[in-house]
């Protein structure tokens, strides 16, 4: 561990849980399994995220509901929130067959079709400006990983590195760097991250006082812990993930 100081630091916020009741206006596919939806609803007015690895949780209700108790006994899943404005709200599906709530309702809902948002409630909001950048996740994570790219300043030093399927899958990423695109083919949803992960040696693979986010499936959190112990970067100043469990539905993530 580096005797130096950070240069960031992760601070956690709150802010009052809200539900809010939207509707699907829109969907835009980016790759053939991955989807951007907007929601529109003149009760997302005052919907913020404070943090790029924010989540909320979207309800998937058959209707609109009465109560927010009605509304919180529909299904859900966690999402995060990728832009909005005034009555508008952009979320990032990945679409990963019939299975589920979420997939399959970013897939194929009709246009209108009602949705709750809720929260998001907590946020780690990244504070001060860290030396270098890594960012690597899979399609999941690609939301947050657009929101953290935003973030770097041009010329610093970074690495993106996202893992999907082919070729086919990947996506005009805005960012200060090009992103490295490992492609994963038939092995296991995360395999090619952790070999990416499991090979980084050296600090100056991406430089000094890194700010690490790793977000994927569930099996790249012991990896991405033992990077932060090779490195010497205090757990508490990064965000090692598990966004989704192999074979688990509606996998929650300590937080
Ligand atoms: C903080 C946070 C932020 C997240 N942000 C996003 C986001 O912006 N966009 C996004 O798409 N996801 C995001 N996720 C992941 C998302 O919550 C899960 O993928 C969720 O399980 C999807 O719900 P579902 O109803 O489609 O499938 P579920 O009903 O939860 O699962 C059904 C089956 O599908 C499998 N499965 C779930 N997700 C995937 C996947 N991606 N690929 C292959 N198999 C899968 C499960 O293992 C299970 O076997 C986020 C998760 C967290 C914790």
């Amino acid at each position: 561990m580096s005797d130096v100081k950070s240069g960031f630091s992760i601070e956690r916020q709150g802010i009052d849980l809200r539900f809010r009741a939207a509707a699907l206006e829109s969907r835009e596919w980016l790759a053939p399994n991955y989807v951007r939806v907007r929601l529109t609803g003149t009760e997302l007015a005052g919907f913020t995220s404070l943090g790029a690895d924010d989540h909320m949780r979207l309800f998937f209700a058959a209707g609109p509901t009465s109560s927010v108790d009605e509304l919180r006994a529909s299904p859900s899943r966690e999402y995060t929130p990728l832009a909005w404005g005034e009555n508008w709200l952009d979320v990032e599906f990945a679409v990963h067959g019939d299975e589920g709530v979420g997939a399959p309702w970013a897939a194929t809902a009709p246009v209108g079709s009602f949705i709750g948002v809720g929260g998001p409630r907590g946020s780690a909001v990244l504070t001060g400006e860290p030396g270098s950048w890594l960012l690597v996740g899979d399609e999941t994570a690609i939301p947050a990983i657009r929101r953290f790219a935003s973030m770097i300043p041009s010329g610093a030093p970074a690495r993106i590195v996202i893992e999907v399927v082919s070729e086919s899958d990947q996506l005009a990423v805005d960012a200060p760097v090009a992103v490295e695109w490992l492609h994963r083919g038939d092995a296991p949803a995360g395999s090619a991250l952790i070999s990416f992960v499991e090979g980084l040696v050296e600090t100056d693979a991406v430089g000094e006082d890194p700010f690490v986010f790793i977000a994927a499936e569930q099996s790249i959190v012991r990896p991405g812990r033992a990077l932060l112990a090779r490195w010497g970067v205090d757990a508490a100043n990064a965000v090692v993930k598990g966004y989704w469990k192999r074979g688990t539905a509606e996998y929650h993530a300590p937080h």
